[in-house]
């Protein structure tokens, strides 16, 4: 047999690694950003057509090429930055492994001007697709201004890869804020045709701020230390802030922002019983260490670094964390009942203030004018479960304006009941005999054992299934809302805002948009008590975490349908820690048993689970 093994040529190897390196135009926008700030450029300009599919372009005043070295750079393993493999080991750029224009070039068409200071005149390449086409000389700026047009126009199932542009949009405003938070001292601006963004060099927090707005700004407690194998430093937000989705977590290490898993636990764990367990923390940290300490090449995209002492800077993290949150007061300095002691530590040197005390000089206890006190039952406002107001109270459960749904006839739901659920013999109206246990569970019992039901995951499925009903019968009902609600959306979640405007109007939210400000003035006239900022924020973060997919809606009319559904009854339901009443649970119980499908929430989580009776005694045997 002959041989058959060749050597690949360029152009393929090229395509291959272009796999690795280059999976979307937000890759590209990555290192060709990162490129620029190796060059030293104090000014990158980023232009954006059709989400980066027919153009990316990036231009700085760094250090430019020579004619030889442009071409050079879009060699294989073509680089200006290491020489020697011990180079690996003091890394100070970015970029080292040569890989990320020959890799681009491969999969696009490149355009490229560069001039170094020095050189009166520079110099133009023309790449298609690996192959070069044309240089010649060039009167440009000095820097380098890159084009790389229709990414992926050779490797037609990669283009076909591609997301939406508002995807790709968002991906690439993804990135872009990534390279602002690290280079807080270049001016960087983008430009993506349908929103431009500019930022003036400033300070790591003033950067912070500028590209999330100010929504973090006086939420951010500084984080600072610096011992032998590390210095830390940036911001982490305080605990009332958690978010529930999309939170802002950024390592930065040596200027280079990367994923660590390890760290981010260490992180994480220091807001352990100061956050619900389904909420994260933001943090914006960066460490410096010696580049001989850690190593960066470990992955293609260089978005992952091995330390040396990774288990020593964990101690060192969680101590700082630690003692920035107790520092600024957002730890309870005290684990039990704060609320009993609402006085301020004294520091060295303060003198303690007088209590103040406010006196009715013309108080009388025995006359009736001056006695405020109730006399009667009556009198109490506020009182708990008021017998006088008790139905009313009930009935507003019953009919759903405080969020418990509608009201419905009691033997419906009973056989109902035993169709959802067969095999159970309900000898009762069940929920009758509820409990409640650790404020989050409801415990009733039917004959073949104890049902335990999470009380809000049960709160949700019911909301649920009453807003999809509405939507199918498409009501449209508009209440204005007296205060309208501004909301200041990020970037890129103003991008997406924008995408499902649309959609979200034809439920019956109203907006007004200003600059960048949204104003609710209106929202669906079935919802009462509702937090519309928190709600937008969470059907946003849904649709750019991929969770509610707009092109798989339960109605191709209204791709939200289902993902505006579970975000209004999470958003409306009960916590899990709302103490209830025997009626409210047992109102709970009951809604949820007459539902088709009570056993799973729309999220798919499990909502209750049966206790058998014959499990009971085995247990008790
Ligand atoms: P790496 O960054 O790993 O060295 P690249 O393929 O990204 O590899 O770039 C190859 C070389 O091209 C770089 O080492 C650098 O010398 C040169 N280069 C790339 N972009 C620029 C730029 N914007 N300005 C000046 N030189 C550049
Ligand atoms: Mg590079």
């Amino acid at each position: 047999m002959s041989d058959i093994i060749r050597l690949l040529p360029d152009s393929v190897a090229n395509q291959i690694a272009a796999g690795e390196v280059i999976q979307r135009p937000a890759s590209v926008i990555k290192e060709l950003v990162e490129n620029s700030v190796d060059a030293g450029a104090s000014i990158i300009k980023i232009y954006i057509k059709d989400a980066g599919r027919t153009l990316i372009q990036v231009v700085d005043n760094g250090k430019g090429m020579s004619e030889t070295d442009a071409r050079m750079a879009f060699e294989r393993h073509a680089t200006s930055k290491i020489n020697v493999a011990d180079d690996l080991f003091r890394l100070t750029t970015m970029g080292f492994r040569g890989e990320a224009l020959p890799s681009i070039c491969a999969v696009s068409q490149i355009d490229i001007r560069t001039r170094t200071p020095e050189s009166p005149i520079g110099t133009r390449l023309l790449i298609n697709g690996s192959r070069v086409e044309t240089q010649e000389a060039d009167v440009c700026d000095a820097g380098t201004n890159i084009m790389v047009k229709n990414l992926f126009f050779n490797v037609p199932a990669r283009r076909k890869f591609l997301k939406t542009d508002s995807v790709e949009n968002s991906n690439i405003l993804r990135e872009f804020e990534r390279l602002a938070l690290v280079n807080n001292n270049i001016h960087l601006s983008i430009d993506l045709g349908s929103r431009v963004l500019d930022l003036r060099p400033a300070s790591f927090k003033n950067r912070i701020t500028d590209i999330w707005k100010n929504a973090l700004d006086l939420h951010l407690l500084p984080v600072d230390i610096d011992t032998a194998i590390v210095k830390v430093e940036g911001y982490i937000s305080r605990p009332e802030y958690a978010r529930r989705r999309n939170p802002l977590q950024y390592l930065i290490v040596n200027g280079r922002n990367m994923r660590h898993p390890y760290f981010h636990k260490a992180i994480v764990s220091c807001y352990d019983s100061l956050i619900a367990s389904d909420t994260q923390p933001c943090y914006f940290l960066k460490f410096t260490v010696d580049p001989s300490s850690i190593d960066v090449n470990i992955h293609p995209t260089k978005n992952e670094i091995k330390f040396e002492n990774e288990q020593e800077i964990f101690a060192i993290l969680r101590a700082a964390i630690k003692a920035s949150l107790a520092k600024n007061g957002a730890v309870p300095s005290i684990d039990f009942n704060t609320d009993i002691l609402p006085v301020k530590p004294l520091h060295k040197g303060e003198i303690p203030e007088r209590p103040k005390l406010t006196l009715s000089q013309s108080y009388n206890p025995f006359s009736s004018a001056g006695n405020n006190f109730p006399k009667s039952d009556s009198q109490i406002k506020d009182k708990p479960a008021n017998i006088d107001n008790w139905d009313k109270l009930y009935s507003e459960f019953m009919t759903g304006s405080r969020g418990f749904g509608d009201k419905k006839i009691e033997i419906e739901k009973k056989e109902a009941l035993q169709s959802s659920l067969p095999g159970m013999n309900f000898t009762d109206k069940i929920g009758s005999l509820c409990i409640q246990h650790a404020s989050r569970y409801l415990v009733t019992s039917v004959s073949e054992g104890l049902i335990i039901i999470h009380q809000r995951r049960a709160h949700i499925k019911i909301l649920y299934e009453k807003f999809i009903d509405r939507f199918k019968r498409s009501e449209k009902t508009v209440q204005s809302l007296m205060f309208p609600e501004l909301i200041d959306f990020d970037p890129e979640h103003f991008e997406v805002f924008t995408n499902i405007e649309k959609d979200l109007t034809g439920f019956g939210f109203v907006f007004e948009k200003k600059n960048d400000v949204i104003k609710v003035t209106g929202i669906p006239g079935y919802v009462d008590n509702l937090n519309v900022k928190s709600l937008l924020t969470d059907i946003v973060d849904a649709v750019l975490e991929g969770s509610i997919d707009m092109k798989k809606g339960l109605d191709k009319e209204m791709p939200l349908y289902d993902g505006l559904a579970i975000s209004m009854a999470r958003s409306l339901a009960i916590s899990n820690n709302q103490k209830l009443s025997a009626d409210e649970m047992e109102h709970i119980v009951s809604e949820l048993f007459s539902l088709p499908d009570p056993m799973y929430g729309p999220n798919g989580k499990r909502i209750f689970f049966t206790l058998e009776d014959s499990r009971i005694e085995n247990a008790l045997n």
